[in-house]
Formats: C-alpha cells, sequence, structure tokens
C-alpha cells in the first residue's frame, strides 16, 4: 500500500483514450467505412461492417477468444 510505481508516463494517456472493438471478433482493428459516414464501422479482421460498435476491452477480449477458437489462429 502507498507504493506506487510511476513509470508508464506518456504511455498512460493512449490508454486512457477509449478503445473500440469489433462486437463479433472483439478486434481493435476496426476503422470508419468511410470518414463521412462515421456511424458504419468496419472490422479488418472478420469483415464485419454495421453501426454497432463495442466499448469494453473486457467483453471485446471474451469475444476475441471465443472467436479464435472457433475460426482458429490464422
Ligand atoms: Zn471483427
Amino acid at each position: 500500500m502507498g507504493v506506487e510505481k510511476d513509470k508508464e508516463g506518456e504511455e498512460k494517456n493512449e490508454t486512457e483514450r477509449e478503445m473500440l472493438y469489433c462486437p463479433v471478433c472483439g478486434s481493435p482493428n476496426v476503422e470508419w467505412l468511410l470518414p463521412q459516414i462515421w456511424s458504419k464501422w468496419v472490422c479488418k479482421d472478420c469483415g464485419y461492417i454495421g453501426v454497432l460498435i463495442l466499448e469494453d476491452g473486457k467483453i471485446a477480449a471474451e469475444l476475441r477468444k471465443e472467436w479464435k477458437e472457433k475460426h482458429g489462429t490464422p
């Protein structure tokens, strides 16, 4: 208790940014389909296209595990 190491520094700001994940495979490799139509997302890993996007990294990790079990590791 009370001992905290402070070595992350700038990296911490990056991780505090909201990460977005594919709701199908849990991959963080998602992008807007078109920059102008930012309500649609595309996943570069599984090819998902849709409006749903996942913001919870824990759920994404679970999905990713399941997806890898189903589809095997590339
Ligand atoms: Zn995906």
